[in-house]
C-alpha cells in the first residue's frame, strides 16, 4: 500500500515539494513541486488548501493533571504553594482515573496535531501500582507514539522535601519497579511506538541516592532521563538551602548532565551553567504557558540553543496550562520568546513543536518531512474566519492562532479525519473524565 499526498497548499519541509508518498509507516519520496511520484501509487490524497506539518511532538506533560484543572485551592499561585495545594487531591489517584486522564489527553494531543507525545507520571500511591501500563494500553489503543516515564518522588516532607509523605515512595521500591518497567514497555528500534524513560520528579522531591540510582539504571537500560529543572528561584533556594549547591551541580554530582538528559523548563541558570548543559550535550523542553502561569520566568531558548543545548516544547501538566494543545503552544512559545530575543522566527517556534522535540527525544525519525522518516504527519486547513486574509500559511497557522488539525495521521494510519478520532465518542470521554475528576476533587476537600 502507498499513499500519495497530493499538493499541499505549504509544507514545513526543507525543500519545495508538491507532495509526498507514505507506505509501511514511513515517508518514502518527496514529490517536487509540478512533478509525479516514481514510487507506485495505489491511493492518493488530495491535501489541497492543508497545511502540511510533521507531527508535532509533546516533551513535557502530565496526564493525570487533567483532573485537575482550574482548581479554586491552586490558581493564581506561583509553583511552590500550587503544588502544595494539588498534592493532597493527587493523593487520591486511582488506576481508572489514570486511564481516562491519559485518554483525554492523549485525544487533546491529537486533535492538535500532535503525533508523539512523552508523559511524566511521578504521583504513585498503593492504588497505582500499574497506571503506567495503563497509560501505554490507552496510547496504544488510540495509536499514539509516546515516550512514558516512569516519575518518582521518595523525599517526603518529614525528611525535609517538599511534597507531603502519602505520596512519595521509597527509593528501593522506585528503583525495582523501573527496571520491571523497562523490560516491559520499553522498545528501542527506530520508529517505536512506546519508549520508557526514567524521571525522578524534582530536586526537592527526590533523594540524591535515588537521582544517581536512577542514572546507573538508564545507563544499563540505555534509556533516556528526564525531570524538572530551573524552574523557579524557590527551587534554587531549596537546593542552596539543603544541599549547598545550586541546581546544575547538584545534578551534575549524581551524573545527571548527559546526553541521555533532557529537562523541563530551564529558566533560573547562574553564568556558566548555560554553558555546561550544551557541553553536557543536555536537552531542555520549553513550557511556555506554564511558565506564564505559575510566574516562574522566561527560559532563554536562543540561548540554550546557541550554547548547544537541544530544545523541545511542552504543553506541561493540566493544572497549569490547563490544556493539551500543542499547536496553541507553538505560538505562546512564539509570542513569549520574541519579548525576550527579537531574532525568533515562526519557523523556530515550529521547528522547536517538531525536529526539536524529536531531536530532544533522540528520534530522528521522527519531527521531519524527509525520506525516512515517519510518517506522522498533521494537516491544517485555512478555511477558518482566523486565517482569511493570510498570505504566508506556515505564518499563518502561528499569528493567526491555529487551535485544530483536520487530519493527522502516525505511522502511515489516519488518527484523525476531518477534525474526528475515529471509533471514539468523546462526549462519552468528557462525561466519564469529569466524573472521575469530581470524584478526585471531593477527596481532598
Ligand atoms: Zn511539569
Amino acid at each position: 500500500m502507498s499513499l500519495y499526498l497530493r499538493n499541499p497548499l505549504a509544507a514545513l519541509c526543507d525543500e519545495p515539494i508538491g507532495g509526498i508518498v507514505v507506505a509501511d509507516g514511513q515517508i518514502v519520496e518527496l514529490v517536487a513541486p509540478g512533478g509525479s511520484p516514481a514510487t507506485a501509487i495505489t491511493d492518493t490524497f488530495d491535501a489541497s488548501g492543508l497545511v502540511l506539518l510533521p507531527g508535532l511532538i509533546n516533551t513535557h506533560h502530565h496526564f493525570y493533571q487533567t483532573l485537575t484543572r482550574a482548581m479554586r485551592r491552586a490558581i493564581n499561585q506561583p509553583l511552590f504553594p500550587w503544588l502544595e495545594s494539588l498534592y493532597p487531591v493527587w493523593a487520591g489517584l486511582t488506576e481508572p482515573m489514570v486511564a481516562s486522564a491519559t485518554e483525554l489527553a492523549l485525544c487533546e494531543l491529537l486533535l492538535s496535531g500532535c503525533t508523539t507525545t512523552t508523559d511524566h507520571h511521578y504521583v504513585f500511591n498503593d492504588a497505582l501500582g500499574t497506571a503506567i501500563e495503563v497509560q501505554a494500553d490507552v496510547a496504544a489503543r488510540l495509536g499514539v507514539r509516546v515516550v512514558l516515564t516512569r516519575g518518582s518522588m521518595s523525599l517526603g516532607a518529614s525528611e525535609g522535601g517538599l511534597p507531603p509523605d502519602t505520596v512519595v515512595q521509597q527509593s528501593d521500591a522506585i528503583v525495582v519497579d523501573s527496571e520491571r518497567l523497562l523490560k516491559k514497555l520499553h522498545d528501542s528500534n527506530p520508529h517505536a511506538m512506546c519508549q520508557l524513560a526514567l524521571a525522578p520528579c524534582s530536586p526537592f522531591s527526590v533523594t540524591t541516592e535515588l537521582m544517581r540510582d536512577t542514572a546507573a539504571l538508564a545507563e544499563a537500560h540505555d534509556v533516556l532521563l528526564h525531570t524538572h529543572l530551573a524552574e523557579t528561584e524557590d527551587e534554587t533556594e531549596f537546593c542552596l538551602a539543603t544541599y549547598g549547591q545550586r541546581p546544575v551541580d547538584l545534578l551534575a554530582s549524581v551524573g545527571w548532565l548527559s546526553p541521555r538528559t533532557w529537562f523541563a523548563h530551564g529558566i533560573h541558570f547562574a553564568d556558566g551553567e548555560i554553558a555546561r548543559l550544551g557541553e553536557h550535550g543536555c536537552g531542555v523542553t520549553h513550557c511556555p504557558s506554564s511558565n506564564m502561569v505559575l510566574s516562574s520566568g522566561i527560559c532563554q531558548v536562543r540561548t540554550l540553543e546557541q550554547a548547544g543545548v537541544r530544545v523541545g516544547l511542552g504543553v506541561d501538566g493540566s493544572a497549569s496550562n490547563d490544556h493539551s494543545n500543542l499547536m496553541q503552544e507553538v505560538r505562546q512559545a512564539y509570542l513569549l520568546q520574541r519579548l525576550h530575543d527579537p531574532s525568533v522566527t515562526h519557523l523556530d517556534a515550529l521547528r522547536w513543536a517538531t525536529a526539536g522535540g524529536a531531536d530532544v527525544l533522540h528520534r530522528p525519525e521522527l519531527g521531519r518531512i524527509e525520506v525516512g522518516a515517519a510518517a506522522d504527519l498533521a494537516l491544517f486547513d485555512l478555511d477558518e474566519l482566523r486565517f482569511s486574509g493570510t498570505e504566508d500559511p506556515l505564518a499563518a497557522l502561528v499569528f493567526s492562532g491555529a487551535s485544530r488539525a483536520r487530519h493527522v495521521m502516525v505511522a502511515g494510519s489516519w488518527r484523525v479525519q476531518d477534525y474526528q478520532i475515529p471509533d471514539l465518542d468523546l462526549a462519552d470521554l468528557k462525561a466519564r473524565h469529569g466524573e472521575l475528576a469530581r470524584t478526585l476533587q471531593a477527596t481532598a476537600t
